[in-house]
């Protein structure tokens, strides 16, 4: 045997005794816990939404969408026609099946003059406030609506403003995610989620109108109407993604959450013994908005099958996985508590 080869196999064991000791060490040691990257630790986040409040968003793809327990994000414009129409529809029923609304004006006319943009961007999101009960105020997500040139007096700055004093949160842009403008076949749609995915990032698809078949009202169609088999198809494809643990499908809101805690989220050990170990998280996120639960994984004893997680007044029952409990946990700095069951 040569030295080099000797030397070389050395190096190996060497390598491999120290990848022994840090996996005994680091993350075999019961309190070990790491952040998901996505809730759920699944790969990727994934969001749909909808533009302009058009009727066969609750005709066709609410209800698709509930079939296959997923949400979305609706765009509404509280002052127009199709809007006023259905009223009852979108400030009675459909924010109850758990589907989230986003800010896009009154009227999707466009803005006069700041006074008037204070007017179209604030008063949508004060409806929104009054018809979902909830926080006071709250992050919700914001689109600009697309209107003829000439339509949109405000610039950059007095809109970054208005945007502020009204907690809104600007969505990724409209740019090659359009349904039926930029995305017509499926493999345009699946390549979305599976880029997602692949990057472990947050994918979106933005979708106008859906297309209405008989025995509906089918003597015109809704602003760009998706064909419904591909819709169909998408959520189908978005959902076995889901369920193989690749996609967390939810609003927008959340994964901008969930995005900017995790950028500055921690977990500490605060105290451990055979019975119980204590964390606590934090994240520098402003704590009135960046308050959702975040999923954290904990090694705990060999022994402990089941745990029972506490933290203030939130109690759950988790089963152990491979010596890992996978919960959820508001990163408010409060104390977790992870006992055995
Ligand atoms: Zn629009």
């Amino acid at each position: 045997m040569t030295n080099l080869r000797i030397t070389f196999i050395i190096g190996m064991l060497m390598a491999s005794l120290t990848m022994l000791t840090q996996s005994t060490h680091a993350q075999d040691q019961p309190g070990q816990t790491t952040i998901a990257h996505w809730q759920d630790n699944h790969t990727a986040a994934f969001m749909l939404l909808y533009d302009d409040s058009w009727p066969s968003h609750f005709q066709v793809a609410i209800p698709a969408l509930i079939e296959r327990n997923m949400i979305g994000t609706f765009y509404i414009n509280p002052g127009k026609g199709e809007y006023k129409k259905h009223r009852a529809k979108w400030e009675e029923e459909l924010w109850k099946t758990g589907m989230v609304y986003g800010n896009h004006t009154m009227t999707h006319r466009g803005v006069k003059d700041f006074e008037d943009a204070q007017h179209e961007i604030g008063d949508c999101n004060q409806r929104i406030l009054d018809t979902i009960p909830g926080k006071k105020p709250r992050l919700i997500s914001w689109a600009k609506p697309g209107v003829k040139k000439g339509k949109w007096n405000i610039n950059r700055e007095e809109l970054e403003q208005i945007l502020k004093e009204n907690n809104l949160i600007t969505r990724p842009p409209f740019k090659d995610h359009g349904a039926v403008y930029h995305l017509k076949k499926l493999e345009q749609y699946t390549r979305i989620v599976d880029q997602a995915i692949d990057q472990q990032d947050a994918g979106y698809v933005i979708i106008h109108g859906l297309e209405r078949r008989a025995p509906m009202i089918t003597k015109w169609q809704d602003f760009w109407p998706m064909n419904q088999d591909l819709y169909y198809q998408l959520l189908d494809y978005m959902a076995s993604k889901r369920d193989a643990n690749q996609l967390w499908i939810t609003d927008h809101i959340s994964i901008h959450q969930y995005e900017t805690q995790r950028q500055t989220a921690k977990v500490q050990t605060v105290k451990q013994n055979d019975n119980s170990i204590t964390l606590k998280l934090t994240c520098a996120a402003d704590p009135q908005f960046y308050d959702l639960p975040m999923t954290l994984n904990t090694r705990v004893p060999s022994t402990w099958q089941n745990v029972k997680v506490t933290q203030g007044d939130t109690t759950s029952n988790v089963s152990v996985r491979d010596g890992i409990a996978t919960y959820h946990a508001r990163p408010d700095g409060s104390a977790i508590h992870i006992q055995p069951e």
